[in-house]
């Protein structure tokens, strides 16, 4: 099968037909239709083999995790995901492995609506990357820059889960049971982006990031573009039961430091509390107020004696 049957067989068959799409894959451009008073949001996020996932992995596994972490993207902007692009970089051209590549691709694509519509094929190390492209009304897309002093920090829900589920695969000493792996390579590799949020954040949210790196390298993120510092309560920080059970006292700076968890950690207006929590009622959501922004700089925090300390940024980075 040559590159341009491969591009036809697995990815334009079985690619969701959206009315916005003007033309999709087979020209050398996409075109679609931006509905008027939205703005375009774009963002792309790689898998490299053996970085972000293990060679050996299910190629539906991949596919899916691929699409969900962009999506997460745009769920940090409380933008709406409509068309994605495709660049895969393939060692070989292996009909089983494309196959079951293409279902998770089209199966998570599926689940929210969006259309591939292009994307480039080659031969090489194994690279998967998505752009993402998503809509929100005009200025209203939320940025990390926006954070005030006396906001409200929020976590949208429990982490830690996803970073064990990297740590066991990477050591063996920590005796995970047969169950509990499987409930955390769950949360490893089918990440729930928190799309369900975007009313909320566009009602309340001043800033907002995903967790891919980790709430204490990524809220450094909100902090710095915001131009202030970020005070945690230890104490309200949501851990997963596992990560407690598996990891004891160090749960809690494990899961600060440990990404992949793809919640949403957004601030909102203190005066907003009494109306942020009626809304996250009437949707049914549970977010967690973790701490304040506060004057200064970096990332602090205290815990139930009020003893304070100073949060480096610790995360994954590539270089
Ligand atoms: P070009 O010659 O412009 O680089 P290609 O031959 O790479 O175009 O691709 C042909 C068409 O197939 C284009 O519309 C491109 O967007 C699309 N395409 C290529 N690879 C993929 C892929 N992996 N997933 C989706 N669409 C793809
Ligand atoms: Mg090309």
């Amino acid at each position: 099968m040559n590159e341009f049957s491969l591009i036809n067989t697995y990815f334009k068959k079985g690619s969701l037909a959206r009315d916005d799409v003007t033309y999709g894959i087979g020209d050398d451009a996409a075109c679609v239709k931006l509905p008027p008073g939205m703005e375009l949001l774009i963002s792309t996020d790689t898998l490299v083999a053996g970085v972000h996932f293990l060679s050996d992995w299910d190629a539906f596994d991949i596919a899916y995790k691929a699409v969900m972490v962009n999506v997460s993207d745009m769920a940090a902007m409380a933008a709406t995901p409509c068309w994605a692009t495709l660049a895969l970089t393939l060692p070989s051209n292996d009909a089983a492995w494309l196959r079951r590549f293409s279902q998770g691709l089209h199966k998570a694509l599926a689940l929210y609506g969006i259309s591939l519509i292009g994307g480039d094929t080659t031969c090489g190390p194994l690279t998967i990357t998505i752009t993402m492209h998503g809509t929100a009304p005009i200025d209203h897309a939320i940025r990390r820059s926006g954070a005030g002093i006396s906001d409200i920090i929020w976590l949208s829900g429990e982490i830690g889960a996803a970073a064990l589920a990297v740590s066991f695969l990477n050591r063996s000493d920590i005796n995970v049971t047969p169950k509990d792996q499987r409930i955390l390579m769950k949360k490893l590799l089918k990440p729930k982006p928190r799309l369900d949020l975007a009313n909320i954040l566009q009602r309340f949210a001043t800033s907002a990031i995903d967790i891919s790196d980790g709430l204490s390298a990524d809220l450094h993120h909100i902090t710095k573009a915001s131009g202030i510092s970020a005070r945690l309560s230890l104490d309200a920080i949501p851990i997963h039961s596992l990560a407690i059970q598996y990891l004891g006292d160090k749960a809690l700076d494990f899961s600060l430091q440990g990404g992949d968890d793809y919640e949403l950690c957004f601030t909102t207006k203190a005066e907003t509390l009494d109306e942020m929590r009626a809304a996250l009622k009437t949707e049914g959501l549970a977010c967690f107020p973790i701490g304040m922004m506060v004057e200064g700089r970096g990332l602090c925090a205290v815990d139930n004696t009020g003893a304070k300390k100073i949060l480096e940024p610790k995360g994954y980075s590539h270089f």
